[in-house]
């Protein structure tokens, strides 16, 4: 999947009324990991960034996202993305489809053949179902019933493993036990009472790499997370 935004940032340069623009092209993934691509244009000169990959909230590695800006500006480009991960996925993803149906369209008028396959309705809660889990979706299209045609999706999970997050939290005074924890369960009562924010990752796809991580918490290191008792991962 893949989302692009712009920054546009004046002064700090060495005319001071040039305006910065850089231009950024995310690859989003299931987890927080993005590829990033980008350019930055000060005046009439374009430097192309490097293709880097990182997790989004890694403050480390993550400048690039508002290359040219300040960190504020790149910590409200951080909290945008996190917030919209979901809306920014289904949005590419209807994009997507609808261009593919329109050039199987274009494809077929251009083949003598007339008629239009619409694009099935999608409700937005099952577009967000299709982009948080691993799934496959399919289009039968042209199929005669009677003297109609049926157009029809499906999407399918069945045979496939759900994925589950195994999210990490740092004991706070309110939490009931004083070790760093893996959860399988946002809701969990002992993650919501623990220290969860400035964690990068905030969250793993595998047990096996919950047992064995080491994350970034503000400028510290940490490693060392145990199930959690209350959800049991
Ligand atoms: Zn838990």
């Amino acid at each position: 999947m893949v989302g692009s935004y712009v920054v546009v940032w004046q002064g700090q340069t060495k005319s001071p009324s040039a305006n910065i623009v850089s231009s950024h092209t995310l690859e989003l993934t299931m987890d927080d990991y993005v590829t990033h691509r980008g350019s930055y244009k000060v005046g009439s000169d374009t430097t192309d960034l490097e293709v880097k990959k990182f997790y989004i909230s890694d403050s480390k590695n993550n400048s690039d996202l508002a290359k040219g800006a300040n960190d504020k500006i790149k910590d409200e480009i951080v909290k945008y993305i996190n917030d919209n991960k979901q809306q920014i996925m289904a949005n590419v993803l209807m994009e997507e489809l609808s261009y593919a149906t329109n050039r199987h369209n274009s494809y077929a008028s251009s083949a003598g053949i007339k008629y239009t396959f619409n694009f099935p309705a999608t409700t937005k809660e099952e577009l967000f179902e299709y982009v948080d889990d691993i799934g496959i979706i399919a289009f039968v299209q042209g199929i005669s019933i009677g003297n109609k045609y049926l157009n029809t999706k499906s999407y399918g999970v069945s045979k496939l493993e759900l994925t589950t997050r195994y999210y990490f939290s740092i004991p706070s005074e309110n939490s009931k036990y004083n070790m760093n924890l893996y959860h399988k369960d946002t809701k969990c009562l002992e993650y919501l009472v623990s220290q969860t924010n400035d964690i990068t990752p905030s969250y793993v796809l595998t047990k096996q790499q919950a047992a064995s991580a080491s994350i970034d918490l503000k400028s510290q290191r940490v490693s060392g997370f145990y199930p959690c008792p209350i959800c049991k991962p």
